[in-house]
């Protein structure tokens, strides 16, 4: 089969030829149909996520459909139109017991993370791992529930916990940032999206954003003029860079919540007397939950969130998507779709 590989960062991809065995007991293979381009794919070509693992094929939003099956397996056959949960956790600890996977500090894999993810034509999986997708979805969309839109619910409805009537501000808008905008409406919630890019502000716009900010006026000072005077009740950290932080620490209202989910190499500093004064939270949110992923699914399924895509792209042209997104050209998501 064909595959995109990574070896290590600041190397270039490349594709390759590689062979893939045939499913284990509890394993289902998958033919890859769409794998969404996430921006943690260029923290991990720069070296800002270094899990020191290569050669790896990245890619953790994929779907697909089952195209053999291991021994034991009950709940998918060959045929199903399927998508991934990207963590493949111990399943006994504390963390997995509660419904907390995503926190599981035995993971055995995490696909496009530490094993073999969706760029390529094939993936192994186990089969536990397949949410099965309804009639007439649309498997590119699909593939972008897998991270941006599971991503969102999990920082807005576990984490932050968004409430009918707070004010919020989403800062920055890639594809967790459309999936947050939804969310938050969905919520009750009145959104403020920040986004440099005129393109992804309009978006912003058509997906619910109640208010637009350009970043170019300080973020926390048109916050506040918006809010008389109070600030946000949330603020979503999606760049985590020096340049939004302090902003997004400043947006907030009292008893307001700071929500990481962006990172970078750039520090967070904040005075302990700052957030003594305004009873501030900062907190922080990593990927999703199984039930998360169903939640995402029906939630597209009914219409309610809807996933963005800005392109279709074959496995020869992903590493000039990359560059596409790092270059900030891209509105939502980017796939990868296989014939
Ligand atoms: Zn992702
Ligand atoms: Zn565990």
């Amino acid at each position: 089969m064909r595959a995109v590989r990574y070896h290590g960062p600041g190397r270039a991809l490349s594709l390759e030829t590689m062979t893939i065995r045939s499913p284990k007991s509890g394993e289902s293979l998958v033919r890859v149909k769409a794998a969404g381009i996430c921006h943690t794919d260029l923290h991990f070509l720069s070296g800002v996520l270094n899990l020191g693992i290569s050669p790896l094929t990245l890619g953790h939003e994929i779907a697909g459909e089952v195209a053999g099956v291991g021994e034991g397996v009950t709940g998918v056959k060959v045929g199903d139109r399927v998508l991934v949960f990207y963590y493949a956790t111990c399943g006994h600890c504390h963390w997995c017991r509660t419904d907390r996977a995503n926190l599981c500090p035995q993971v055995v894999a995490e696909y496009g993370f530490t094993a073999d993810g969706g760029y390529a034509e094939y993936i192994l999986v186990p089969a536990k791992n397949l949410v099965r997708l309804p009639a007439g979805m649309d498997l590119a969309e699909a593939a972008t529930l897998g991270c941006s839109v599971t991503t969102a619910i999990h920082a807005a409805g576990t984490i932050a916990g968004v409430r009918l009537g707070e004010t919020v501000v989403i800062y920055g808008s890639g594809g967790v940032g459309f999936g947050l905008i939804q969310y938050c409406k969905l919520a009750g919630a009145r959104v403020i999206a920040v986004s440099r890019s005129a393109a992804r502000r309009a978006k912003a716009v058509a997906l619910g954003a109640d208010v637009v900010l350009d970043g170019v006026t300080p973020v926390a000072e048109e916050v506040r003029a918006r809010t008389h005077g109070e600030g946000a009740d949330v603020v979503f950290e999606l760049a985590g860079v020096n340049a939004t932080m302090g902003q997004a620490m400043n947006a907030l209202r009292r008893r307001g919540r700071l929500v990481f989910v962006g990172y970078s190499a750039d520090h967070l500093t904040v005075s302990p007397l700052q957030l003594v004064i305004g009873e501030f939270a900062v907190t922080a949110s990593v990927g999703n939950t199984f039930e998360e992923l169903i939640q995402a699914v029906d939630l597209a399924a009914s219409g309610k969130i809807r996933p963005v895509i800005d392109r279709r792209v074959s496995l020869e042209e992903l590493p000039a998507a990359l560059d596409s997104l790092r270059r900030g050209e891209i509105v939502g998501r980017a796939v990868v779709v296989f014939p």
